[in-house]
């Protein structure tokens, strides 16, 4: 079934419910995780967010670009377009949901963790690879300037095959 018919039924049973809490029903469950999640993150729960959302946060720690969620939208029968899928996803980043990954001017991944960690970006393939922050160590970094501070440093480390 349609992903956005499934959300529409649950939605419509939630209703009946006269807005019971999450029951144990895998998708309403999901649904209902991500409708909060959205809330919580001062997003009002729309129908095009909450079926993005779902392909987004029920997996753990994925590296998307826009054109990548923007497929699987398409191959689950989400009626969005491209910019939709674009201005969502720097919604949920400015909300905090995401993090966004610059990797080079044209191509930027969006990191459903947003904790403090650093990537791997493979040239060849477009692949992003998790690097735990421990792993890397700065002897040096430059002092802010005045009346500013360091909120964060992202590091991405290039690979390509050894031979
Ligand atoms: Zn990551």
């Amino acid at each position: 079934m349609e992903i956005l018919s499934r959300i529409e039924k649950t939605e419509k049973n939630m209703d009946q419910d006269n807005g019971a809490p999450c029951a144990d029903q895998p998708l309403r469950a999901a649904l209902c995780d991500v409708r909060s999640f959205l809330r919580d993150a001062g997003l009002r729960p729309t129908r095009q967010r909450l079926a993005l959302g779902q392909l987004l946060f029920t997996g753990h720690g994925r590296h998307l670009t826009a054109e990548i969620l923007y497929e699987e939208a398409v191959r689950r029968s989400i009626p969005v377009s491209l910019a939709t899928v674009y201005n969502t996803l720097h919604q949920f980043t400015e909300a905090g949901l995401l993090r966004e990954i610059v990797v080079d001017g044209s191509k930027t991944y969006f990191d459903t963790d947003t904790s403090d960690h650093h990537h791997f970006y493979v040239e060849e393939d477009g692949k992003i690879v998790d690097i735990p922050s421990d792993s890397v160590a700065f002897n040096q970094l430059p002092s802010a300037p005045d009346g500013m501070e360091i909120t964060r440093v992202d590091v991405v480390v290039r690979l390509r095959n050894s031979k």
